[in-house]
């Protein structure tokens, strides 16, 4: 965390909790993070209970995200939500999550797609990128990850509107959480490869979060890192205890931050 970026804490609760037990979430939410300045809060719940969860933060401060959009804007998908029907429902949409990537086979040029979707509709993107355990073995990670995410911004350039959460696929739900160096190191890369896709770095900078098994009792290192300006969090956002607890950790390594 460096001095003059604004930390984001972001909930992802994935397919969790019904539109009463989310709307208890959130309020408990609102209740332990109340007070805590200088950190951006959102929570992501599934679309059911977005318009709940809204009404539940409202005055809060705490924004919203969607866990998932279409990247057409209407028309014969199913089951399927658009960009236009999130507008003013959300600030934020996670695009390219790698259960998106692994379960339902969307490519880099899919996620590419909704981060430009999101963007016109001026919702930031959360695009997330993470390498496997195969590649991270085999010393190839950080190539990959550089990839990934230039192949996942094909034709992106609304910077304003983007954040990038590095989620190494073997950290996520696993609780073995990625070292803070190897995080660290990552997200260094990451804006690096940023700087060089969008041609300059954004006068407020990139926001690089990092995801995998993160919690109340290990987020301070990572947020520690002059690199990572936040965290994605699955597992203990569904506990507002823990979330709260990263939220106040975040904040005070914020408010100490060079
Ligand atoms: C995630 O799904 O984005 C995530 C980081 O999950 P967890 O915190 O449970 O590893």
């Amino acid at each position: 965390m460096k001095k003059g970026r604004t930390p984001i804490i972001a909930g992802n609760w994935k397919m969790n909790t019904t539109p009463t037990v989310a709307v208890e979430l959130a309020k408990a939410v609102v209740e332990k993070t109340a007070g805590v300045k200088g950190v951006i809060r959102v929570v992501c719940p599934p679309f059911v209970s977005v318009h709940a969860v809204r009404q539940a933060v409202a005055g809060s401060g705490i924004l919203i995200g969607a866990q998932n959009v279409h990247s057409k804007d209407s028309g014969a998908f199913t089951g399927e939500v658009s960009a236009p029907m999130l507008d003013g429902l959300v600030e934020f949409a996670i695009v390219g999550h790698s259960e998106r990537r692994k379960i339902f086979g969307e490519t880099d040029a899919d996620v590419a797609a909704k981060a430009k979707a999101v963007a016109a509709r001026r919702i930031r993107a959360v695009l997330c990128v993470g390498e496997s355990l195969e590649i991270r073995e085999s010393g190839r990670a950080e190539q990959a990850v550089r990839a990934q995410l230039k192949a996942s911004l094909e034709g992106f350039d609304a910077w304003g509107y983007l954040a990038v959460a590095y989620e190494p696929v073997w950290a996520i739900g696993t609780g073995k959480a990625a070292t803070p160096e190897q995080a660290g190191d990552m997200a260094g890369a990451i804006r690096q490869e940023l700087k060089s896709i969008a041609g300059r770095e954004p006068v407020d900078g990139f926001a690089i979060l990092y995801g995998g098994s993160v919690t109340g009792e290990n987020a301070g290192p990572f947020v520690d890192r002059p690199d990572i300006d936040g965290a994605l969090v699955g597992g203990a956002s569904l506990k507002a205890d823990d979330f709260a607890k990263i939220v106040q950790v975040t904040a005070s390594i914020a408010a100490s931050a060079k």
